[in-house]
Formats: structure tokens, sequence, C-alpha cells
């Protein structure tokens, strides 16, 4: 999606992925298919771009410093180092104040034994590699924390209270090298065991909470003195205090609206700030569902069988449901396979176009939307 938003700017644009079918590798102009941290393709990387940035937060911080010495690098390396790690994460946004849930950091199974008892019931999360809810273990006993600090083999964790959450919200800010920031309006976000379900935008919160929502992101991104598209994710506490959850130092999947509802998108704002253009607005012009497409819907319910490609027709029978496919050549049980933006003019005819689409497709947690 990076890709294809620079080339319609006019840009040419080289990918680096290891993957020889990657998705982006196959919109780019140009795929150099080697390791992150292969020397000679990062040169080649260097030498064919005056821009660099990256999509996957994985991505060692390493790469982005040796690119950096010869091109311009949005997110810079510190940024994403600082958000690849968890115990760096958390211990970074409460050192500047912002509000994270209670937490410990365990990096040997006398503290994993040792946890103080207020943090339970809570979950434990691996500090590095975690993601969509992957390297995540809910615990209820300081036993049952030993037990995750060990079936984790020992590598560093935190221990992160469990809050009663009213809602999961966040915000996606663009800061630029004059210091020039944009925030989208915030998007509210339904999970399904860990992973992102749908995303309905505008949040449904006060418009206050929403101001403080978008002045909290825009904080952390001048707190990091962060380049480019960072989203700050956030829980909103029954007391309606907000903390900070994790923050992706790129576009985000809770951004994904933006393409089809706003003036600006997450992508294109991202190619702006690297080919250091001005910034585009990032107004909303209509309400928008978004609903995510795992592989999990290739499978028809049946683990054993042979995937098949859904019915593409039962989104675009709805007129104002805009589909987004991959291309990933696998489609696997809980991958990211695709998304689906409902477009209306109220939030509630975009949640009923969204209502109907799950249960057509047969994606659960339709209650409640
Ligand atoms: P994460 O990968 O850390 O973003 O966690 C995935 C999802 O698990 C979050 O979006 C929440 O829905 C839930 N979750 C994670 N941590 C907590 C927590 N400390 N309290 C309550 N829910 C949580």
């Amino acid at each position: 999606m990076f890709c294809m938003a620079a080339q319609s700017l006019g840009y040419k644009v080289a990918v680096l992925d290891p993957s020889n079918d990657s998705p982006a590798g196959s919109v780019a102009d140009r795929h150099l298919c080697a390791d992150y941290l292969d020397p000679s393709a990062l040169s080649e990387l260097a030498r064919l771009c005056k821009a660099a940035t990256t999509e996957f937060e994985n991505v060692p911080a390493p790469a982005l410093d040796i690119l950096a010495r010869d091109a311009r690098v949005a997110p810079a390396a510190a940024s994403v180092a600082i958000a690849q790690d968890r115990i760096s994460e958390k211990t970074f946004l409460s050192g500047h104040g912002f509000g994270v849930a209670p937490f410990a950091v365990l990096r040997s199974i006398d503290e994993a034994r040792g946890v103080p008892s207020q943090l339970l019931p809570g979950i434990v999360k691996s500090a590095r590699l975690g993601y969509d809810g992957k390297g995540q273990i809910r615990v209820g006993t300081q036993e049952e924390v030993a037990d995750a600090f060990v079936a984790m083999r020992g590598a560093p964790c935190v221990l992160e209270q469990f809050v009663a959450l009213a809602c999961e919200v966040s915000v996606i800010v663009a800061r630029n090298e004059h210091r020039e920031t944009t925030t989208w309006p915030v998007a509210e976000n339904r999970h399904r065991d860990g992973i992102l379900d749908v995303t309905i935008a505008p949040a449904r919160i006060s418009p206050a909470l929403a101001e403080r929502a978008q002045r909290l992101a825009t904080d952390v991104a001048v707190a990091l003195d962060y380049r480019g598209v960072l989203c700050v994710e956030m829980f909103v506490t029954r007391s309606d205090d907000l903390l900070v959850n994790e923050i992706a130092p790129r576009p985000h999947n809770s951004g994904h609206y933006t393409i089809d509802a706003c003036v600006t998108s997450q992508f294109e704002q991202q190619a702006r700030v690297l080919a250091d253009l001005p910034l585009g607005d990032p107004a909303q012009h209509t309400p928008a569902v978004m609903v995510n497409l795992l592989g999990d819907i290739w499978f028809d319910g049946d683990a054993n069988a042979a995937p098949r490609e859904p019915q593409w027709r039962t989104i675009l029978v709805h007129p104002r449901a805009k589909l987004h496919l991959y291309g990933k050549a696998v489609p696997r049980r809980g991958r990211k396979m695709g998304h689906v933006t409902c477009l209306d003019g109220t939030l509630a005819q975009a949640l009923a176009t969204a209502r109907a689409i799950k249960k057509e497709l047969g994606i659960p947690g339709v209650d409640g939307l």
C-alpha cells in the first residue's frame, strides 16, 4: 500500500524483503530479495533510493542506521529500536510521564517468581518479536508467571496488569523534518484473539476524550523526536484514562481506513514525509468501518479443508464497500490477507454493512458491533 501511494506521487520504489513472493516486492519497481542485514543489498538500496522507511517493525534497527549514511531515513533507527522492545518501549513511555498499564520487567526466573501480587491477574508478554497477541500468556498467580517465563524460554518479558477496558483506540500521527505534525481522527479498535478485527472511525467517544487521545499521540511523537507515520495504540479505562498500549513506528492496520475515508491516507503521508513534500490534509470525509480479512475465511470452518478463495462478490455487491487484497500467496489462519472498508453517510449505516459482510463471510464477532 505504501508502494502504490509513493508511485501515484510519481516515485519509483525499491523493496528489500527476504521473501520472493512478498506483496510489496510484487508491486515495487525493484525487489531486492535478501536478508534485511545483507550488506550488499543495503548498499544497493542506498544507491538506488534517496529516502527509506520500514513497513514492518521487526526490520533490524541497525539496517536503518546503515541506510541513514546515504539516504533520508524515517523513522530513525532509534525510534524503531524503542518500539521493537516492550521493555524499552514501556520504560521510555513511563519515563516521559505517559500512562501505561502497570508492569514489571522479567529478566530472570527469580524476578518472575517475585512479581508483586497487585499486578495479577495479568499478561506475560515477550519483550521482542511479539505482535497480534503472539508471545503472550495470561496469568493469574505467581506460579503461572514463573511457568509463563519458562514457556517463553527465559527470554526477557514484561508482566502487565490486566486492565478493565472501556474500549481500545488508536491515533495515527505524522511528523516531518520541520517538526510539523498532523493526526487522523481517533480510531476505535476491536480485537479478536489478540488480532485487530474491526476499526470504527471516527471512534464513538466524547470529543473531549478524542482531543486528549490526539494530543497524547502527538506528545509521544514529539518525545521520540519522531519522523514519519506513527501509530499510538491506547486503552481507554472505565474511568476514561488513556494508557498507551503500544507504539507502532509505521503506517498501521488501524489506519487502513484512511485510504478510502480521508483526504490523505497514512501511506501517502509517509511518502510525503520521505520526499520532504508538504503534509497532506488528514481530514476524514466519510464515516468508515474497516473489517480485517484473515486467512480463516479461506477454510470454510473446516481445519483440514484445502483453502478456497472466498466469494468476493459477497463484498462487492455492497457498492460502498472497498475491498483491498494484499496478494499474499498462502492463506493461513490468523494471517491478514486483506481488508474491506465500509463507507457510508453515517457510522450506523457503515456498521450495518460491516455486520452484513462479516455474517456473509462467516467472520465471528458480529454481536456488539
Ligand atoms: P498487544 O499485542 O499487546 O497489543 O495485545 C493484543 C490485545 O490484547 C490488545 O489489543 C488488548 O485487546 C489485549 N490486551 C493486551 N494487554 C492487555 C492488558 N494489559 N489489559 C487488558 N487487555 C490487554
